[in-house]
């Protein structure tokens, strides 16, 4: 049988992990500063839950849901965060706790796109919600948050784009001006866009075809077509985030992907590197209409979301940390259980240890610890045992000693602490 992963499904092997617990830490620590709590909720949904938050005529809606009928039940597995939260927010009535509440979330989203470089069919996003804040200071502060986070992640070259798409009214007139200036220029539009002209004008924005460029650059922009509250609105979140000293660009034809958006929009843009076409490393805006449409009470909502893949290709390389674990090899079988105590002994002072368990020759088992980055080698053997002592190689200095059996777990403990203080590495 020759069993591969899926397509667009990607394997994250432990070489790779270190990456991942940088960015998913440095993540946690900065968005829990800004108060923010974690929140789990199911990887699966109704489906009913997507196709009405995130609009029927979406692309994700349309073909890339992993949908399926469980017993009668129509499922899906979430292609994105939002919904899955305010289902939750609802559900367990938290407004009658809190007025506020800021959540924030990790984990894997499941789309059925054309897999290519930086968009992949299981992908994970962080991303954060605040439920109950009208805007737009938070707004604000949120897309100061995230401009934080990539300077704390090494990511220079990024652009914050900021729109607003008003209200569900503004929405609708920007749409009819936008018909009324495409529909002329129909004929020069890509497929895609000429085929989205009736059903998701909007979307048309979004396209990454040359065809569509210079038409999308004439388009009316949807700032102009802001009633006054949701301009006023608008303009606060400028003021607040020059007063941030937050670089950001007004972009108005930035629309992104979900019909559930209302004001304040965003996306954070790489600018060159890796990333190509797939520049996007997250974005999000102002959901205020889900929470009543879910049945909850009328209770304004802003959340984005990273695409943690992303990310990891703009993230810069850092050096592999420093060695500090040990292996045991043991030569023998009395060896063999002296090495295992000796592990569980280094574990219990909080050093990582594992034994070489293979009956495997003295080089091979040195060959592994090398390989395998540990601080020291515990060679094990019968001779050395009925002494008391066992050998110890420092792979980092090159150098051999023998140390008392009884005193070698505490001893390695206090050398690698001292030469790998807490964090240092
Ligand atoms: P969205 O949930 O569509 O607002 O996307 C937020 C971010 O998730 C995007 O900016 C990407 O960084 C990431 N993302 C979205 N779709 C994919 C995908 N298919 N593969 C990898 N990352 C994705």
């Amino acid at each position: 049988m020759n069993l591969r992963a899926v397509k667009g499904m990607n394997d994250i092997l432990p070489e790779e992990i270190g990456r991942w617990h940088r960015l998913e830490n440095t993540f946690r620590e900065l968005v829990e500063l800004y108060r923010y709590e974690e929140v789990r909720p199911p990887l699966v949904e109704p489906t009913a839950l997507f196709v009405r938050q995130i609009g029927e005529v979406t692309d994700i809606v349309e073909k890339e849901m992993y949908s399926f009928d469980h017993h009668g039940e129509d499922l899906t597995l979430r292609p994105e965060g939002t919904a899955g939260v305010a289902r939750a927010y609802v559900e367990h009535n938290i407004h009658t706790r809190e007025p506020v509440s800021r959540w924030y979330y990790l984990g894997p989203m499941f789309r059925s796109e054309k897999p290519q470089k930086g968009r992949y069919r299981q992908f994970y996003q962080a991303g954060c919600e605040i439920l109950g804040d009208p805007g737009p200071a938070i707004d604000a502060e949120m897309i100061d948050m995230l401009v934080k986070l990539m300077d704390k992640l090494g990511i220079k070259k990024v652009s914050a784009c900021i729109n607003s798409l008003g209200a569900a009214g503004t929405r609708a007139r920007y749409r009819e001006a936008l018909v009324a200036h495409l529909t002329p220029l129909k004929a020069g539009l890509s497929e895609d866009s000429q085929r989205r002209l009736e059903r998701s004008p909007l979307r048309i924005l979004d396209s990454k075809d040359p065809r569509d460029a210079e038409v999308i650059a004439g388009a009316p922009s949807i700032l102009d077509l802001l009633d006054e509250d949701d301009r006023a609105h608008f303009e606060s979140l400028c003021r607040y985030l020059d007063r941030l000293r937050t670089p950001y660009v007004v972009e108005p034809r930035l629309v992104r992907g979900f019909d559930y958006y209302t004001r304040t929009l965003f996306e954070l843009r790489a600018e060159g590197g890796e990333l190509g076409s797939q520049n996007a490393l997250g974005g999000g805006g102002r959901y205020d209409r889900m929470v009543h449409e879910l049945g909850g009470p009328e209770v304004p909502a802003i959340g984005f979301a990273l695409g943690l893949e992303r990310i990891l290709l703009a993230m810069p390389e850092k050096p592999n940390p420093r060695r500090k674990s040990v292996l045991l090899a043991p030569l023998g079988e009395s060896a063999t259980a002296e090495a295992l105590a000796i592990a569980k002994s280094l574990r219990s002072y909080g050093i990582a240890a594992d034994v070489d368990g293979r009956k495997a020759s003295l080089k091979s088992m040195l060959r592994r610890a090398n390989a395998t980055g540990a601080a020291f080698c515990v060679i094990v053997g019968d001779t050395e045992l009925a002494r008391g002592i066992v050998q110890v190689k420092d792979l980092n200095a090159h150098s051999q000693e023998d140390l008392s059996r009884v005193d070698v777990a505490r001893i390695l403990a206090d050398r690698i602490r001292s030469s790998h203080p807490p964090g240092g590495a």
